[in-house]
């Protein structure tokens, strides 16, 4: 399992009535709810968000298109809304997007740009299966741990802790192996690697420590 982002999309909220600092790989946005819905409106909501990158990948898949043919069409816009509505009590969001050329375009091409956009990525995610997955981070001491050492380091597991996410013997399987008993290995990679790895358990099922030093809590 590889995941798309080396760094995930990051974000923090505090107590400001709802300004969400979103981190991405270049930079920080502020994401915040209108005023109608206690915010201040500060930055794009989720909803908006979520229309905003389907609208930049429509734009970013026909331009990506319309360079490769060599057409001319300077400039193409995207409006882009949803509504929903509800049948026999299960709700369906109906995603619209208009799509207008400001330059004459043949209609031979409208249908291919049509076709195009229809199919860009973020369109192919939203409209195929998505499973959300949301892990609880336990910073907790427990009773049941056990310890995976070398000379150098430990590699703490709390199994009652883990939630399964598949992340560490995917993307560590020289260290990580659930198919065996003994299923973690300190020796099976650089202590650096293993301690990026147990960095990025979502759980808390798992700690890392230098034997030299003294272990933390939990
Ligand atoms: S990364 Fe953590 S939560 Fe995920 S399977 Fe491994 S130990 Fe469990």
């Amino acid at each position: 399992m590889q995941y798309k982002f080396e760094k995930p999309v990051h974000g923090i909220i505090g107590n400001e009535k709802y300004q969400c600092t979103i981190e991405w790989r270049n930079g920080k946005f502020i994401s915040d709810e209108p005023v109608t819905s206690g915010g201040k409106d500060a930055g794009p909501d989720p909803d908006t968000l979520l229309l905003s990158s389907l609208t930049s990948c429509t734009l970013i898949t026909l331009r990506m298109y319309i360079d490769r043919k060599g057409w001319n069409v300077p400039q193409i816009a995207v409006n882009t809304n949803m509504y929903q509505e509800t049948k026999d009590g299960t709700a369906t969001t109906i995603v619209d997007q208009d799509i207008i050329f400001s330059s004459e375009v043949s209609e031979e091409q409208k249908n291919r740009l049509h076709e195009i956009a229809e199919r860009c990525p973020i369109s192919k995610i939203l409209q195929g299966e998505i499973k959300i997955r949301t892990f609880l981070f336990k910073d907790e001491d427990t009773k049941r741990k056990i310890n995976y050492s070398n000379d150098e380091i430990t590699v703490v597991w709390k199994p009652g802790f883990c939630q399964h996410s598949t992340r560490c013997f995917t993307q560590l399987p020289e260290v990580f192996n659930p198919r065996i008993k003994k299923w973690i290995d300190p020796n099976g990679a650089s202590p650096e690697k293993i301690d990026e790895q147990v960095k990025r358990c979502p759980s808390g099922a798992l700690r890392f420590y230098y034997n030299s030093e003294k272990p933390k809590p939990a």
